[in-house]
């Protein structure tokens, strides 16, 4: 087996940063070790070197929360699991968890089947799947057993979407209790969907159709209080639940609230809710915002929801950072709602630039470079029940690793860093302190000094274990 001896950076944990060496024997990290120790006589002597002077050495980012191929509004998000998952690795994302949908009439073993079909020998690192549950029935709830036993052990379901992906509050009660029981993790779209289809219907009536108008028809006050009777459902049921892409600062005002009460309640946000914003970016000139409609909406500047959401990443009360990468493009995709901001295929394409973007939250002294590691690999990895294999630099861990120079910089757009299968970045224009170096996945190095390295095919199917991070 090939031997790496990764020598000379600062191996940066949730916890804090040394200086210190990485020893790698095939697929799996053998040795943290002090910096030139020599006590492994032939064992290191016979590694490769990679010198890592200057940079941090992190673990491979695990990006929980993706998209790839996913049927909506009549068409399918434009990267495949074989170009998502490079650009993940072009990014430092090492895992993905990505979504198998069952819609109504069908079960959740088949669409998960399905899944496994479209992944499978077409991935360039590691993945697992969360189900998506559409219709929550009896066979529904007793196949989720099933999928727990096979390592897929969360499931989410959609407060928002009615006639889609929809559940009302009956179904998601039943869905909560069985999830208690199967010590499963509930994920939450929490967006009262059926309020907001009225809201929609009359901007669209008043002839308000452009992008700008998808944010002003979703308030922040149909997010609180979605977000709300999730936490009330999930504590009359047991249920750990994990809200995810939460972007107003009082959903998260609740989910705090929650925490401080003992409940299993975990916010998750993504760097579009961060950096972008309802006035700037849903608001621009003609047709141009609707490359960033995506549902939860971006919040508007003015009302403080980013810095907002900052400050709960700080708190511990967002846990984790995920892109809801669902990328589409605007030509024969996002074009589809001209005239018609309803008809706009939601999501925004992010997976590749996640670990930049959350860098420059350090470099801007929003978060320390600890809760960096923390929110973008490690509590992921302890959620999704993927520790230690997956989110830290220990002996037994998979060897999935990021050379991350903090001196490097990164401009992000088309035609500079951008690897995702769109015909725009969310980002376009974006200048950003630090850039992903190198990239090892399970031993491998997949990415190296802006070459790709890697192949579809690499990535295998983690099969994970229930949450390791409930209180
Ligand atoms: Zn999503």
């Amino acid at each position: 087996m090939s031997r790496i001896l990764i020598r000379g950076g600062t191996v940066v944990s949730a916890t804090g940063s040394q200086p210190l060496d990485v020893l790698i024997d095939g697929e799996t990290i053998v040795a943290v070790l002090q910096p030139g120790a020599t006590a492994l006589g032939d064992v290191a002597a016979s590694a490769q070197i990679i010198e890592a002077t200057g940079k941090y050495v992190i673990p491979g980012g695990v990006d929980a929360h993706t998209h790839m191929q996913l049927p909506f509004g009549g068409t399918e998000a434009s990267d495949t699991f074989e170009t998502g998952t490079r650009a993940a690795a072009w990014g430092g994302t090492t895992t993905i968890v990505d979504f198998a949908v069952q819609k109504p009439g069908e079960t959740v073993q088949d669409t998960l089947a399905l899944w496994h079909d479209k992944a499978a020998g077409r991935c360039a690192v590691d993945y697992g799947f969360h189900q998506i549950v559409g219709d929550v029935n009896p066979e529904s709830l007793k196949g989720m057993a099933e999928l727990v036993a096979e390592g897929v052990t969360s499931f989410k379901l959609f407060m928002a979407y009615p006639g889609v992906f929809y559940s009302d509050d009956g179904r998601i009660l039943r869905a909560m209790q069985r999830s208690a029981e199967l010590g499963a993790l509930l994920m939450m779209h929490a967006e009262n969907g059926i309020a907001i289809d009225v809201l929609v219907e009359q901007s669209l009536q008043r002839g308000d159709t452009a992008p700008y108008f998808h944010g002003t028809s979703r308030p922040w006050q149909l997010e609180e209080e979605a977000t709300h009777r999730a936490i009330m459902l999930a504590q009359v049921t047991g249920a750990p639940l994990y809200v995810v892409h939460v972007s107003a600062k009082q959903a998260l005002e609740q989910i705090a609230t929650a925490r401080g009460n003992g409940q299993n309640v975990f916010g998750e946000t993504c760097p579009q809710y961060l950096y972008l914003s309802l006035e700037e970016q849903l608001g621009a000139p003609g047709f141009e915002g609707a490359k960033w409609v995506c549902s939860t909406p971006l919040r508007s500047r003015a009302e403080g929801h980013q810095d907002e959401l900052w400050r709960y990443i700080r708190t511990g009360d967002v846990t984790s950072v995920a892109t809801d990468h669902c990328p589409f493009c605007m030509k024969d995709q996002k074009e589809l709602g001209r005239g018609d901001f309803s008809k706009i295929p939601n999501g925004i394409g992010g997976v590749e630039h996640r670990m930049d973007l959350m860098f420059q939250g350090v470099k801007d002294g929003r978060i320390s470079l600890e809760r960096w590691v923390d929110v973008c690999c490690t509590t992921p990895a302890r959620m999704f029940g993927m520790y230690p294999r997956k989110g830290v630099i220990a002996p037994g861990a998979d060897a999935d690793i990021v050379l991350y120079d903090p001196n490097g910089h990164t401009s992000i757009g088309v035609g500079k860093t951008h690897h995702m299968n769109m015909d725009h970045s969310a980002y376009e224009g974006f200048e950003v302190d630090g850039h992903v170096d190198t990239v090892l996945s399970r031993g491998r190095v997949i990415v190296d000094d802006g070459a790709y390295l890697g192949r579809a095919g690499h990535g295998r199917f983690v099969k994970r274990e229930l949450s390791q991070n409930l209180i």
